[in-house]
């Protein structure tokens, strides 16, 4: 993806996987269960293809270590997994690594012509032509199967902006159709918006932060593609089918018997808060 074949092949020979390593890396992070070896072994070469060439720097407070590198190439390559043809994270070379949440300025030219300027507190940013940040505390806080990947998500920007800014729209394959795409993500999103404009308090069924914006929409979707499948595909099953098309992967599937595991304990939890007796004198 990032190299021509021979290119490839060449690195891949000099720099094999440290099979040791890639197997803890991979126990650590509850997305890549249900992939087969065939599988793991091709996302453990696309880490190597990406650490080579991306560069990653980080400020003081985080500890870069292979295995760390690993641990982020590894969620950074899982979207591309199955799009072995073209590349996809042309649009950047630089990944920065901040040891917490940043202020990011921000500045806005209202309709009266007035200026706003302010700063946002973010832990990712994906910058049009420019470097991908990430919070070190949510890349760990990463990985898990609770609809929350701060590393999809920023490559999610990146890739709705192979095609221009970033408006939710990524480059389709041939065999995708746009207004299918378009269809299933404006009714989301204005579905989505619709519950938070009548209670912004409610309890909806993925991040509402996802009802920001289109390119929002598309970046939060595609963390709960990975990491909470089945929340995004009950409540947006036209949503699920057309990133399905996208990345071609269908994670729902792979991770049947976590996720069924993850419903179970759920259950259990409630079934024992719904039976605890009251404490004695009312205090919790
Ligand atoms: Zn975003």
């Amino acid at each position: 993806m990032f190299f021509r074949n021979w290119r490839r092949r060449r690195l891949l020979a000099r720099h094999p996987l440290d099979p040791q390593l890639w197997a803890a890396v991979c126990a650590d992070l509850p997305i890549l269960a249900g992939l087969d070896a065939a599988e793991r072994q091709r996302l453990g070469e696309l880490c190597l293809l990406f650490l080579h060439d991306k560069q990653l720097s980080s400020l003081p407070g985080v500890e870069l270590d292979d295995s760390a590198r690993l641990y982020l190439a590894a969620q950074a390559c899982l979207p591309l997994l199955n799009l072995p043809d073209l590349d996809w994270y042309q649009g950047f070379r630089q990944l920065l690594l901040y040891p917490d949440d940043f202020l990011s300025p921000q500045r806005h030219r209202d309709e009266a012509g007035v200026e706003h300027v302010w700063d946002d507190e973010r832990s990712g940013e994906a910058w049009q032509q420019g470097p991908v940040i990430l919070a070190w505390p949510g890349v760990q806080a990463s990985g898990t199967l609770d609809g929350y990947n701060l590393v999809i998500h920023e490559l999610a920007h990146k890739l709705d902006m192979l095609n221009g800014s970033a408006n939710g729209q990524p480059p389709l394959h041939p065999d995708m159709r746009s207004d299918a795409w378009a269809g299933a993500m404006q009714a989301a999103y204005d579905r989505l918006n619709a519950e938070l404009d009548r209670n912004p308090d409610a309890a909806t069924a993925i991040d509402p932060y996802a009802a920001e914006s289109p390119a929002e929409f598309f970046a939060v979707a595609s963390e709960y593609f990975f990491s909470a499948p089945d929340l995004l595909q009950d409540a947006f099953p036209a949503v699920y089918e057309q990133l399905g098309l996208l990345y071609r992967q269908d994670p729902r599937q792979r991770l049947a018997s976590e996720l069924s595991q993850l419903h179970a304990q759920a259950s259990q939890l409630m079934t024992n808060e719904t039976t605890m007796p009251a404490t004695p004198d009312g205090e919790t």
